[in-house]
């Protein structure tokens, strides 16, 4: 399938013209209930149908993909604001028959982490942990500027996401779960995980792991983001 898939991304690629208006543009979000007209630039109606019968296709299987594809939409339909994201990552991991779940988590969320196991011991899963630090790596040694570290001049271990996603890939975990690592060791643990992965926390050391909360200002308090010449990164 995934070669199936990858062949068919290319050609869809290639097929679809390049456009700046995508669903971030559309106002009648006429997908899901089918209720109302597409835009014109419509991703549903561009979408190759070939590509899209091959997904429903391989979804209607006994596969991993469609046991998770299915439990997913279940849980969502049966527990919609009813269950917490913990809990649903329980009900998630039982319906797909996962029972040993790895949790990879960011080291200053150890406490929560260390509930989040209770959590799953309690409700009859197993449970495996790995923090961001392990290998215990100084930074400099993969090249980042010792004036850069959060305290200059001390060992300062990396995160290091691929090392913990290969030590719960030979714990054979069978649903990884995200604890507040970082923007980008995130996308290295996701790339490395053998398992799938699924978030449980996603870190914002600002807003309290809420990172919705500088979108919703964005009109007052956080109006920043929206600002191209507010740029941290840009040289004055
Ligand atoms: S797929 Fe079409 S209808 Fe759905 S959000 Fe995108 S543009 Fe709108």
């Amino acid at each position: 399938m995934r070669e199936r898939h990858r062949a068919a991304n290319k050609d869809a690629k290639e097929a679809m013209p390049k456009t700046t208006d995508s669903c971030s543009e559309c106002g009648p979000l006429s997908c899901y209930r089918k209720d109302k007209t597409p835009p014109t630039f419509c991703l549903t109606e561009a979408a190759d149908p070939q590509e899209a019968a091959a997904v429903v296709e391989h979804l209607q299987g006994d596969n991993l993909d469609a046991r998770m594809a299915r439990a997913a939409a279940e849980i969502e339909g049966m527990y919609y604001c009813k269950a917490t994201r913990a809990e649903e990552i329980v009900l998630f991991a039982k319906r797909i028959g996962a029972k040993r779940i790895g949790v990879a988590t960011c080291r200053g969320l150890i406490q929560e982490a260390r509930t989040f196991v209770k959590v799953l011991r309690a409700k009859g899963l197993e449970a495996f942990t790995v923090v961001c630090k392990i290998g215990s790596v100084d930074k400099t040694e993969i090249g980042v500027p010792e004036e850069v570290k959060i305290e200059k001049g001390s060992y300062e271990a990396m995160c290091n996401p691929i090392l913990q996603a290969k030590v719960l890939n030979a714990q054979s975990t069978e649903l990884n779960v995200l604890v507040g690592l970082c923007v980008g060791h995130d996308s290295l643990f996701i790339k490395y995980s053998e398992a799938p992965v699924t978030t449980l926390v996603t870190k914002d050391r600002v807003l309290a792991h809420n990172p919705v909360a500088a979108l919703y200002e964005t009109h007052s308090y956080y109006r920043r983001l929206l600002d191209p010449e507010q740029d941290p990164e840009k040289k004055s």
